[in-house]
């Protein structure tokens, strides 16, 4: 396979743009080699610009469940895109799109958009400190909320502690209110809230996602919800991934426990900048302009993007069978996977949840992100490079998850498996 053309724009991009990326992962840091180019999508296939085709299990990162230039999803942008790209004033699209959220998920009763996850989370969690009137909040290692200030922070060694920022630029002042604890793991809550009583809430990835997938236990989030109300603090499920991914109604659907507040991105946007977050109306109340607690956006609801996001749930709502055959083909994915490791005397643990799937290169189950990073990522990165030099498009790093569209057939997989098993033989 060439890449001579992605090598050069590589390199002309590294001379105008912070190591050529607008994302750092994109970069293939921990895999190594030069990131392809995207010319174009097509269905299942990412083709780069050497004309390289991949079988794309990233789809921008979760986003894109019908997979690339989806007709429907199509159709809707460019249909809405003629009438005006931006109105800095109210559209009913938003409220459509705002309409079926709250149609499906329980938990949300009145919902706000914004252009990104990360503005999603951040916003949120000022409404918890606002509605609490308490400064602190707990977040879990491994865990992802897009890169606010408050929420870029990540565990010492070992034990619960009061966080310290992991990026210069955030200020020690912000990251103290921070308090970590360990995934699946309530005693580490608990030390939280035995620590501090100025605790606005806890946010989870209820799936996490960005430490590889690493699902949580039932028992553990029934615990979380009743160490939240017994201590009047909020819960909030970032769903930002899950949402529309693990089921129609995000992880969501596959608990009992229900959260105060739901952040949501990617899949609602189906391919444009958009986060949401929403909840209890309550809570929302205390929301600018209803409320006190300040949050804006210029682009904020944008027609197109929101177009876009409802010509995607719109199609998953008209057909739930969608996510049994995405997660059958998740999960045949993985099987395969497996066996192949299986094969060499490979250790690989895997998951699934709806249409995102997990395996890590490592020989014990992994249960949060300690246990993550016990996983071989010199192999991981082996394996990577030789999968994409195939065709394969697996994520750049052993702790991201991996996403079914709904073009990628059995055919594809088991190409996928069959290439995995002389990978693995290899490694
Ligand atoms: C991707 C992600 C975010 C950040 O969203 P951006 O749109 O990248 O800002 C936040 N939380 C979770 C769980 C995510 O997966």
């Amino acid at each position: 396979m060439k890449h001579t053309r992605s090598i050069e724009a590589y390199e002309e991009a590294k001379k105008v743009i912070p190591g050529g990326v607008d994302s750092p992962v994109r970069a293939f840091g921990s895999v190594g080699g030069t990131p392809p180019f995207i010319d174009c999508g097509e269905g299942a296939y990412l083709v780069d610009v050497d004309g390289n085709r991949y079988i794309d299990y990233v789809q921008s990162w979760g986003p894109l469940i019908f997979g690339h230039c989806d007709p429907t999803v199509e159709a809707a942008v460019i249909e809405t895109a003629r009438k005006g790209l931006s109105f800095g004033a109210p559209t009913v699209l938003e409220t459509e799109l705002a309409e079926e959220i709250v149609s499906l998920f329980e938990s949300i009763e009145k919902v706000r958009f914004v252009n990104s996850g990360t503005e999603a989370v951040m916003s949120a969690i000022r409404l918890a400190r606002g509605y609490t009137g308490k400064d602190d909040i707990v977040k879990f290692k491994g865990c992802y909320h897009g890169h606010s200030d408050s929420l870029l922070v990540q565990a010492g060694s070992g034990a619960v502690t009061f966080g310290s920022p992991n990026s210069p630029g955030v200020p020690a002042d912000f990251a103290k209110h921070t308090l970590l604890a360990d995934y699946n793991d309530i005693n580490s809550v608990k030390a939280c809230f035995e620590a501090s009583s100025e605790i606005a809430c806890v946010v989870i990835e209820p799936i996490a996602g960005n430490m590889g997938l690493v699902p949580a236990d039932e028992e553990f989030l029934r615990e979380l919800r009743a160490l939240c109300d017994e201590h009047g603090a909020l819960l909030l499920f970032d769903e930002v991934m899950s949402g529309f991914r693990a089921s129609l109604t995000g992880a969501q659907g596959l608990t009992d426990v229900k959260p105060d507040l739901v952040t949501l991105g990617k899949v609602i946007g189906g391919g444009m900048p958009v986060g949401a977050f929403g909840g209890r109306a309550d809570i929302m109340a205390m929301l600018s302009p209803e409320g006190p607690v300040y949050q804006a956006g210029t682009l904020s609801g944008n027609p197109v993007a929101m177009a876009a996001g409802l010509a995607q749930i719109r199609q998953l709502k008209a057909d739930v069978a969608i996510y049994d055959i995405l997660q059958m083909r998740a999960q045949r994915l993985v099987d395969g996977l497996k066996s192949a490791a299986d094969a060499n005397d490979i250790p690989l643990q895997v998951d699934v949840r709806g249409s995102m799937f997990g395996f890590f290169f490592n020989d014990k189950p992994v249960k949060n992100f300690d246990d993550a990073l016990n996983s071989d990522t010199d192999r991981f990165a082996k394996f990577h490079r030789a999968m994409l030099d195939r065709g394969f498009y697996f994520a750049c790093s052993q702790f991201e998850t991996g996403f079914i569209s709904t073009k990628i057939n059995e055919a594809m997989i088991d190409e996928t498996i069959r290439n995995a098993h002389e990978v693995m033989g290899a490694l």
